[in-house]
């Protein structure tokens, strides 16, 4: 692989068709799986990771924006697709026109989705606990009434998103929260709608909470953390970031490099030059951690630039011009794990991946 700049991204979307099969297996065949690809599919690109979740045995679809949703329509993808609230409500018409569902997250964006007339189907998100965005238990009566009195939305479902799965008695707590807005509804006469609590976590965590959907991101793109992580046998999407060596120098004993502080180095001295930096997503500030060279681990050194890493390849003797550099990803039976970089730079996957996904030049892989 060369590119004129040589630096970027390998997006595995094998293993996202992969994860989705796992996500399958787990909550077995009655549970719809919607697809979180938010976030421009979490930087692998809104469509290429909405039709491959799908074709890996997603049901449906979710997004955080109205351009990812946009994105999703215009290249013919036709499935189910939960737009999250993230609009005012003088957009209501221009999100109707997107052909999602839409969230109802308070009664101001109710009103604007009843008044764009035609017809719509809806879910409100009710507020369990977390905190950010949702119908509180006192909107919620009103809430059943407005669309019952609208003559344009169709309401099938209730979903929420649960803070803390290390919190059993939180869950509950949130849990009973949510259940009484799905009581509501039925009071209200609303006898089918769907309920849809499970994020990545809650899925591993609590089977009995997949209701009729499931709503994953993170592991589908093999972004777990902490002991969700060693739950399930998840392949990494974001799968390698490359770049190569466009220069090396080395330094005698007693030469002052700036790079390393200004101090006399008192072993000669490799440093390799690779053009790839904090502009990509990366960090300007130590710790930066290493990357791989012919499948031996290299320090990144001083403060990375913009546009450039500096490594120091003193105990990589074969290192030269055009040698290929990882990032992140294998090389030679080496590996940096995204956990790894994650750890180095002091950032959750989903923020370090993502950034680095939706910045770097994207090459898709798709073997098997
Ligand atoms: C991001 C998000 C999810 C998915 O969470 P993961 O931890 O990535 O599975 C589910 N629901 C809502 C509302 C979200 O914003």
């Amino acid at each position: 692989m060369t590119m004129t700049r040589p630096a970027w991204v390998e997006i595995d979307l094998a293993a996202l068709r992969h994860n989705t099969g796992l996500l399958r297996d787990v909550v077995g065949p009655d549970v719809a799986i919607m697809a979180v690809v938010k976030n421009d599919g979490f930087g692998c690109g809104a469509v290429a990771a909405g039709r491959t979740a799908l074709q890996g045995g997603a049901d449906s679809l979710a997004v955080g924006n109205p351009e990812d949703a946009r994105a999703i329509r215009d290249a013919g993808i036709k499935a189910p697709m939960l737009l999250y609230a993230s609009t005012l409500p003088e957009a209501a018409g221009s999100v109707a026109a997107l052909d999602v569902i839409v969230t109802v997250h308070d009664m101001e964006s109710l009103a604007a989705f009843a008044a764009v007339g035609q017809p719509l189907e809806v879910q409100f998100k009710v507020e369990a606990g977390l905190g950010r965005l949702g119908l509180n238990s006192e909107d919620w009566p009103g809430a059943f009434a407005a669309v019952q009195a609208s003559n344009n939305l169709r309401l099938t479902g209730i979903y929420t998103h649960l803070n803390g799965a290390d919190d059993p008695a939180g869950i509950k707590r949130q849990i009973a929260h949510f259940e009484q807005a799905y009581e509501a509804g039925r009071a209200a006469g609303f006898d089918d709608l769907g309920r849809m609590v499970a994020a990545s976590n809650i899925v591993l965590s609590y089977p009995e909470l997949n209701y009729d959907a499931v709503n994953a991101g993170r592991l589908l793109f093999h972004m777990l953390e902490g002991e969700w992580a060693g739950m399930i046998a998840t392949r990494p999407v974001i799968s390698a970031v490359k770049s190569a060596i466009i220069q090396v120098k080395e330094f005698p004993v007693g030469a002052h490099v700036g790079f390393l502080g200004g101090g006399a180095v008192e072993q000669i001295t490799r440093l390799a030059v690779l053009p790839i930096g904090f502009g990509d997503g990366f960090k300007h500030r130590p710790p930066l951690g290493e990357v791989l060279v012919h499948g031996q681990r290299a320090p990144v050194v001083g403060r990375r630039g913009v546009e450039h890493t500096v490594i120091d390849v003193t105990g990589i003797d074969t290192a030269m011009v055009g040698d290929e550099a990882v990032l992140l990803g294998v090389q030679d039976g080496a590996e940096i794990t995204g956990a790894e970089l994650g750890a180095w730079l002091d950032l959750p996957l989903m923020e370090i991946l993502p950034r680095l996904a939706g910045t770097l030049p994207k090459v898709y892989l798709d073997q098997s």
